[in-house]
């Protein structure tokens, strides 16, 4: 039976931690952290990631405000109001929730958000200084995925990871995190998408193994070395008559199948997810001028 990389009891853990960072400073002084997110629209998945976001602030004591557009906004509109959140100097993280409805230009957005308040880490600059290895913030996912593996002692150092998904969001910052000379970094790293040729002979080669695609149980248990860490990072939805809202959560992997030939495994959901709400609270407090450690 592979090890479960319980990325929900690891994150309770985190967020505990920061509750008592930001009671013992506040106390000292600080002011209160707080997270504003925007939507635009109302793409059910986001709505419930924003959810996510918000019980975490609000259990650590993180203000939070969430700002929902309506679907026609147009980019001077979210110009205007991100330009307000940008000003206002009680706020120190500004979250824009992707994806955007097909008329908004993500890249523009993104560029719109004040570096020293891009908690998710998407604003060039803060990119550069990810690349360049001295980043402002982490980034959400790729920094959850690397403390997931490093919390159970499997640091990627001199293992080859496999990375399926080059995303801007995932993929991309993982590859670069995990290939700097730092902690959780010194992997050997591969990185794959659509128009890789022949998938399965490369993550089978793989030490650690992270699809993230957005494709349900497309990775099979023959496409795994047998004692390889697999962290899966997509979500997605299955119809399921037996479930009350009528669908269920998948990953990317055939969780049966691959569970059993891997060491250890990331679940979906449980794992990845609630890793990447805990490090998107520790930036909005490292933000604010807290010490998170
Ligand atoms: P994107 O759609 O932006 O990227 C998907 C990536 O997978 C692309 O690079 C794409 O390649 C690649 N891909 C698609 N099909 C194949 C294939 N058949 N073979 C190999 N590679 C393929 O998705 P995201 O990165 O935003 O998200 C990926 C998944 O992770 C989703 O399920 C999403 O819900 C989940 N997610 C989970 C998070 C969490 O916190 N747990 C956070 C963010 C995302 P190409 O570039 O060539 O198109």
């Amino acid at each position: 039976m592979a090890t479960i990389l319980d990325g929900k009891a690891l994150s309770e853990k985190i967020r505990a931690g920061l509750k008592e960072k930001l009671d013992r400073q506040m106390s000292r002084g600080l002011p209160r952290p707080f997270l504003t997110t925007m939507q635009v629209g109302g793409y059910l998945p986001s709505t419930v990631y924003i959810r996510a976001k918000q019980r975490a602030c609000e259990e650590i004591g993180i203000g939070f405000r969430h700002y929902k557009l309506p679907e026609e906004t147009s980019m001077d509109q979210l110009r205007e109001a991100v330009s307000e959140v940008n000003q206002d100097s009680s706020v120190h993280g500004l979250l824009v929730q992707s994806p955007l409805p097909p008329h908004l230009d993500e890249i523009a957005v993104q560029r719109m958000v004040k570096p020293e308040k891009d908690v998710d880490c998407f604003h060039p600059e803060n990119v550069g200084l990810l690349y360049i290895g001295q980043p402002r913030f982490q980034p959400c996912t790729a920094a959850g995925i690397i403390e997931l593996l490093l919390a159970y002692g499997y640091d990627p150092a001199g293992k080859h990871a496999v990375i399926v998904g080059r995303s801007v969001i995932v993929g991309r910052p993982l590859a670069v995190m995990m290939m700097l000379k730092q902690r959780g970094g010194n992997a050997t790293v591969t990185v794959c998408h659509s128009l890789t040729r022949d998938l399965p002979s490369i993550t089978r080669r793989a030490d650690v193994l992270v699809p993230a695609i957005g494709a349900a149980e497309m990775i099979r248990g023959d496409w795994v070395k047998e004692g390889a860490i697999v962290v899966d990072v997509g979500i997605n939805r299955v119809p399921d008559a037996s479930k009350k809202r009528g669908y269920r959560l998948v990953g990317d992997v055939a969780f049966g199948e691959v569970e059993a030939r891997a060491e250890a495994i990331a679940p979906v959901p449980g794992g990845v997810g609630p890793m990447t709400v805990a490090i998107l609270a520790t930036n909005v407090m490292r933000s604010a001028g807290f010490d998170v450690g």
